[in-house]
């Protein structure tokens, strides 16, 4: 048994300093939503698989590797041998824009489906996390969320969905079509404030409410340097965020996601789900990389401890 089964796509990043047509410096990386939240909880010690698919190809063996290395369970990953890794290329075009290319189109990771989710989830996870991105992938991946979002459910599993919207990937209403019937399975909804009108109608408030009449537990709503929102039957609750230094703020949702996973599986209350979400989100946006700066669970008050400038 596993505490998390989470799947998506992962990728091979590139990311360089200056643009890529002057021919940059490339750092190769690990990339994906649900694998970036797979390796945040394996810092803090849970026991996380990852599935989806992956080519037969070097990126495809990197995004193994490091998955396995970080200490997640790839058992339920399968590598496709007709497709190859998805890739994608980031380029820092001003310290405040980064801009994104995708080869992603026809990868295997979009190829994932119902099939390998359905056998994953014989680990019988306590929590499955998903993300809406997957099912903007291809229509096997949007069977896959849908079958292991309903048989979870049914079998009383934790459902986490987080909104994820990719305006590259679809439009609004083409996620809000697909993500709002999802959304009433899910145990929590996380979601940026932007996002909300994806799963629910109205303002934050009649929103929330309305998920909460429609079954969902709880909803986090993320608002960057602004903290954190849990909305549930008993009210809700804020976190501000920490101060530190942004210098990456990709990633800081996914280790958000993390931190208050974690807070759920050790069975805290909602404020301190929270707490830890803020704390995994600010060590995302001060250290460099999309996971790479994830605490183990030691570190996860050092950033409450120490101010900017500090030795630790
Ligand atoms: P992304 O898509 O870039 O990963 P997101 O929009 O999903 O991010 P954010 O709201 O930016 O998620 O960040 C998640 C959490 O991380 C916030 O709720 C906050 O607690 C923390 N966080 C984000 N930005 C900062 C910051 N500049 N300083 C401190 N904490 C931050």
């Amino acid at each position: 048994d596993v505490d998390v089964l989470t799947f998506g796509e992962s990728m091979v990043s590139f990311r360089g300093e200056g643009l890529l047509t002057q021919g940059s410096r490339q750092t190769v990386r690990l990339a994906g939503a649900e694998s970036n939240v797979a390796i945040g909880l394996a810092r803090l010690g849970h026991t996380v698989a990852w599935a989806g698919r992956v080519g037969d190809d070097s990126f495809g063996r990197l995004v193994l590797r490091q998955l396995r290395a970080e200490g997640v369970d790839t058992r339920y990953a399968v590598v496709d041998t007709e497709r190859p890794t998805g890739l994608m290329f980031v380029e820092e075009r001003t310290a405040d824009l980064v801009s994104v290319e995708y080869r992603r189109a026809g990868s295997a990771g979009s190829a994932v489906g119902k099939d390998e989710v359905t056998a994953a989830l014989t680990a019988s996870p306590r929590v499955l996390h998903v993300t809406g991105i997957t099912p903007a992938l291809s229509p096997s991946a949007a069977g896959a969320v849908e079958a292991a979002v309903g048989s979870a459910s049914a079998a009383g599993v934790f459902v986490s969905l987080d909104v994820n919207f990719r305006s590259r990937l679809w439009n609004r209403e083409q996620a809000r079509e697909v993500l709002t019937p999802l959304a009433a399975h899910a145990s929590v909804v996380i979601a940026s404030d932007d996002e909300l009108d994806l799963v629910a109608s109205g303002d934050e408030d009649v929103a929330v409410a309305e998920l909460l009449s429609r079954g969902v537990q709880q909803v986090a709503v993320k608002r960057g340097p602004l903290g954190a929102t849990l909305h549930s039957r008993e009210g809700r609750v804020d976190a501000p965020a920490l101060a530190v230094t942004a210098i990456d703020p990709i990633g800081a949702g996914d280790a958000f996601t993390a931190g208050y996973l974690s807070g759920v599986l050790d069975g805290l209350d909602p404020a301190q789900c929270l707490v830890r979400g803020a704390a995994t989100g600010a060590f995302a946006v001060s250290t460099r990389g999309d996971w790479e700066g994830a605490p183990t669970r030691e570190e996860l008050a050092v950033l409450e401890r120490h101010t900017p400038g500090a030795t630790v």
